[in-house]
């Protein structure tokens, strides 16, 4: 039966919002954090609190957006999602996807997150649980029991009661990048388990990038590869709080809190921004309820594929809000230098090739959601791999691309004005304002603020960090093209091929560039209409009510997108 394609959007006050569930604001977040006495050290120094500490306040901030939006009647149909498994409405970031609408929902909630904070961070959360809960499941059909589901589903049920962010703890120390695990010289480059009995397991070892490790409530550790059976030991997966003894948290300021603003402020880093941690582990206890699977090496190559596709899906979302910042700052740039970009065909190229890149890896985003499928065992949805994997390479590689364009269509001046101090220079802050106003209508103190943010977003510390973010965050561009080949289905192509010179009797099927094939699909049950839309509009959210949030992009914005609501309209639906 396939779901229901029309159903009417949730309302706040809805019966089925009613549900138990815990939506903390930001404030409420950083209290929680307080309540939490992590180790951790940021620039040589140990931090005591790190709710309070300059140094990371940008990424409190940030994780503290997607607590807020969630909690803002207008945007609950995005920022929320109904987890029919536990009966309560929870933050989509905690969110175990239940349709291919889920997923669709996903990549817009994290694109406007990301529009205002450049990186919320805490959709890896969901990108792991999304994982463990397929894990789980798998492990628990290979086996015939139902212990590892169950647990998953009882720390699913905490999180999302008590809202929680946890950090994803996965890529290791690695080592000597040659070896495997076992063969290491050093064997605490990886996570591993040191000591097993009857309450739990002892963990030391390293990972090495942990995306918001300081101010996160949990880390959740997985293998970052697939094992062999020498790696037993190095195969575990399981949640442990972020001040568990034993944890060492040695973390990078998040954005650019305390630069000197000499060479141009850091108007919007200065706000938000990540903060990353090495993550050492010495001797960390682990309880048995909070471990998801250890030593089970055959089920590593699973959840490391499972979360890499979410992750890699959700990863071309964030950046698609990024590109949203600067195709926005673009076009202010070139209105303050007196240029009107659709007047100018020069700048109206670079713009729309700007706009190109944008939407061209998103539209791969919404293609893996709408090719999504369901994972069997666990009932979870899974984005199509071959478009999540191409969408997260083109951003990888075009993120370089985007920041070009940016600087083409803006000038040279977003690296080169003077510094905030200036402004205030009684000797030449009148001069500067007089000579360096370019277009009649845009104040020079508007011009400089658009150039500013320009040079914070693209060509600082924090415009290089999003190049590398882009490029290696969620796996190198090189592992993207390993799934990509892996999952294409060529084999199908050569068919098409030799079926039309007519040489489909004597063909070898077995050959190697036929080994790739995959059914056809018209949609998340496999059965509606051919050009029947899986989607409904959302009419609560319109281009009206979205102008009234301060913070999120109106004009074509991405609330107001035809795909919006359908994640609860399908979540409704039996599976
Ligand atoms: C800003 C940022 C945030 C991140 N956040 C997180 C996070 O929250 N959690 C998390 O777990 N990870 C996180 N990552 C890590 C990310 O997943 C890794 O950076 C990525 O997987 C690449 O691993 P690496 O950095 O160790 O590079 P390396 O593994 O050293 O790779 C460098 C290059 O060598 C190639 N290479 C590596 N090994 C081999 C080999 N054996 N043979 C041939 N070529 C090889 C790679 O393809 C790549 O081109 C983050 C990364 C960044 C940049």
């Amino acid at each position: 039966m396939n779901a229901p394609l029309v159903v009417p959007p949730l309302q706040p006050g809805d019966p089925q919002r009613t549900g138990p569930c815990t939506l903390l604001g930001a404030d409420e977040y950083r209290e929680s954090l307080r309540r939490l006495k992590p180790v951790v050290y940021v620039d040589g120094q140990r931090v005591e609190s790190v709710a309070d500490c300059p140094a990371l306040a940008p990424g409190v901030a940030a994780i503290g957006v997607t607590y807020d939006y969630a909690r803002r009647p207008e945007l609950a149909p995005l920022m929320t999602a109904y987890q029919s498994s536990t009966g309560r409405t929870v933050n989509r970031m905690l969110h175990v996807d239940e349709s291919a609408g889920d997923l669709l929902n996903k990549l817009e909630a994290v694109r406007i997150l990301c529009q205002q904070t450049g990186c919320a961070q805490r959709y890896l959360t969901h990108d792991a649980l999304a994982a463990i809960a397929q894990t789980s499941a798998r492990i628990d059909a290979a086996t015939g029991s139902t212990e590892h589901g169950a647990r998953f589903r009882d720390y699913l049920r905490q999180v999302q009661e008590r809202d929680l962010a946890l950090g994803v703890a996965m890529t290791d120390a690695k080592g000597d990048r040659s070896r495997r695990p076992h063969e290491q010289g050093v064997p605490d480059t990886y996570v591993h388990v040191v000591e097993r009995n009857g309450k739990g397991i002892v963990l030391s070892g390293t990972k090495a990038i942990v995306t918001s490790a300081p101010y996160v409530h949990e880390f959740v550790v997985m293998p970052c590869r697939a094992m062999t059976e020498a790696d037993a030991a190095f195969a575990v997966c399981c949640a442990v709080p972020v001040d568990a003894p034993g944890i060492t948290i040695v973390a990078r300021p998040a954005g650019r809190p305390g630069e000197k603003l000499e060479h141009g402020g850091a108007p919007f880093s200065r706000r938000y921004g990540q903060s990353t941690g090495v993550v050492v582990f010495d001797r960390v206890f682990v309880p048995w309820e909070r471990v998801f699977y250890a030593g089970d090496w055959q089920h590593s190559a699973g959840l490391t594929y499972d979360y890499a596709t979410h992750h890699r899906q959700t990863c071309i979302a964030a950046r698609a809000g990024f590109g949203d910042l600067l195709i926005g700052a673009g076009a202010l740039m070139c209105e303050a230098n007196g240029l009107d970009p659709g007047a100018h065909s020069g700048l109206r190229e670079s713009m729309v090739e700007l706009i190109k890149i944008v939407e061209g890896f998103y539209a791969c985003g919404v293609a893996a959601s709408v090719y999504g499928t369901c994972d069997p065992d666990s009932g979870t949805w899974m984005p199509d791999p071959v478009y999540a994997n191409i969408g997260k390479l083109l951003l990888a590689t075009q993120i370089y691309d985007m920041h070009r364009l940016a600087h083409e269509v803006s000038g040279g001046l977003i690296v080169t004005l003077p510094g905030p101090d200036e402004d205030h220079n009684p000797a030449t802050a009148a001069k500067l304002a007089e000579v360096l106003r370019a277009n009649p209508d845009v104040p020079y103190d508007r011009r400089i603020e658009t150039a500013r943010f320009i040079e914070d977003l693209t060509a600082s510390y924090q415009g290089g960090w999003y190049s590398v973010i882009s490029l290696h965050g969620g796996g190198s561009p090189a592992a993207m093209k390993q799934e990509i080949w892996r999952h294409y289905p060529v084999g199908d192509k050569v068919d098409l091929v030799e079926r039309l010179l007519e040489r489909g009797v004597t063909a070898d099927a077995d050959r190697a560039i036929t080994r790739n094939r995959q059914p056809g699909r018209c949609c998340d049950t496999g059965c509606s209409t051919p050009g029947r839309a899986i989607t409904v509009p959302l009419s609560t959210l319109t281009a009206r009510t979205t102008a009234a949030v301060p913070g999120v992009a109106t004009g074509p914005d991405r609330i107001a997108s035809p795909m919006a609501d359908a994640p609860t309209a399908h979540s409704q639906a039996p599976r």
